[in-house]
């Protein structure tokens, strides 16, 4: 297949099963193209340059600073985790006298038939002992490992009619047979390259082996995991990389814990972008004043994958405003302000597509249905500052495997670019 932005945004993708690894991805990129990392234990003194911080190996802030002095900040928010299952602690389950299943619970509200009969395995990370030290470790098995079984129609004839999953009896999965007992942290172990004895801890998540793809008469599909969020993702990332900025400061954000609420140390609802935002300040020697005078000229772009109109199911949408893939960037309302979007931030983000010649559509729920919330109006609980709510059409939300268009991305890499470029 001829490389794209959306080949190369597949196999990122493809690359990181969770948000630990797509925190480690986006770190190695920042690291090639000359940014400096900051610590967040540590005092910061800036000059005009790029750098990035991390919080929870789970969550990155970059941020490139103009040679000149600044009026604001531009940001493109996103997050980096998924729909999962996550793995308990003493997670191996002897099963019907033949079998060792995991352990897990649900992370975030996920579609769960499609998790079954399909190769599954686990990533996420550790924290071993080293030398009396706690030390975090990437860990991904890679390879097929898992796989939660259907019951065969023969034993459930009404398995069509519909089905109501038991998280603790239907969702977890079979790792071995019965002589697996004691053997999956030996798994872990060897994949992290680390040995047994030294795991402290652990974050694991299950993940779909399932190579992303791409589909349709003319290609005009892409499908593959976790494409909510990680699409918004690496497309901001493109155009935050390839713009040159100049009067704003760019920042690149990726936030955690989007699915199950934001309100962890790393997520949206944290001190995390405030934190950082003051010390970018204090570390230029700006004044509490010319601090919040910049927010006042700052503006947010929170980018989140959005609901196309589904081919079975047009009477799910908006009779109207209901979104397309390949048909550009959408903008999404809610009066209640589940998203932040207002005529302001709307005006101004319809400047930035017609500047980069890109499309745009527009998204509300149906006036009789309650919406999902994102990242936007949390963020602005923290930090307020004039926010447009985006993302890519896509079907499948929260599927393990889920659909969008392959035309898409381009149109996100090119108006973030234009955007960082201000
Ligand atoms: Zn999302």
């Amino acid at each position: 297949m001829k490389e794209t932005l959306t080949s190369r945004m597949l196999e990122f993708i493809d690359a990181c099963p969770t948000a630990f690894h797509v925190t480690d991805a986006i770190r190695r990129r920042l690291l090639d193209c000359g940014f400096t990392e900051l610590k967040e234990t540590e005092v910061w003194n800036l000059d005009s340059g790029s750098y990035f911080v991390t919080r929870n190996d789970s969550a990155i802030i970059s941020f490139k600073i103009p040679k000149k002095s600044f009026k604001g900040f531009h940001m493109i928010a996103s997050h980096s985790d998924s729909p999962s299952f996550k793995v308990k602690e003493n997670p191996e389950m002897p099963s019907a006298g033949a079998y060792i299943r995991l352990n897990v619970e649900k992370y975030g509200g996920m579609l769960c038939a499609p998790w079954f009969d399909r190769p599954l395995s686990v990533a996420g990370r550790l924290v071993i002992d080293e030398d009396g030290k706690a030390v975090t470790r990437l860990v991904k098995v890679d390879r097929d490992l898992l796989m939660l079984p259907s019951l065969a129609i023969h034993m459930n004839r009404e398995a069509n009619d519909g089905y109501k999953y038991n998280a603790q009896k239907d969702m977890l999965p079979v790792f071995a047979d019965e002589t697996g007992q004691g053997r999956f942290f030996d798994v872990i172990a060897q994949a992290a390259g680390v040995s047994r004895e030294d795991i402290l801890s652990h974050d694991l998540f299950l993940y779909n082996r399932v190579k992303p793809v791409t589909w349709g008469a003319d290609n005009e599909y892409i499908a593959g995991p976790r494409l909510d969020d990680q699409e918004c993702v690496y497309c901001s990332l493109e155009g935050f990389l390839e713009a040159k900025s100049a009067d704003y400061v760019s920042m690149h954000l990726v936030f955690d814990n989007e699915e199950v609420g934001s309100t962890t140390k790393q997520g949206a609802a944290s001190s995390f972008l405030k934190d950082t935002l003051e010390r970018i300040c204090d570390g230029l020697g700006l004044s509490r004043q010319q601090y919040l005078a910049a927010i006042a000229d700052s503006f947010m772009i929170s980018a989140d994958n959005a609901h196309a109109v589904h081919p079975a199911y047009s009477d799910k949408a908006d009779p109207i405003n209901a979104p397309v893939m390949n048909k550009g960037i959408v903008i999404k309302y809610n009066a209640n302000q589940k998203y932040t979007t207002d005529a302001v931030s709307a005006a101004y983000f319809k400047l930035l597509c017609k500047e980069a010649g890109v499309p745009f559509q527009t998204f509300t729920n149906r006036s009789d249905v309650a919406g999902g919330s994102t990242l936007g109006n949390i963020s602005t609980t923290q930090v307020s500052v004039n926010t447009v709510d985006i993302g890519l059409a896509q079907l499948a939300m929260h599927s393990p495997y889920e659909s969008a268009g392959s035309r898409d991305p381009e149109y996100l890499a090119g108006v973030s670019k234009v955007f960082y470029g201000k």
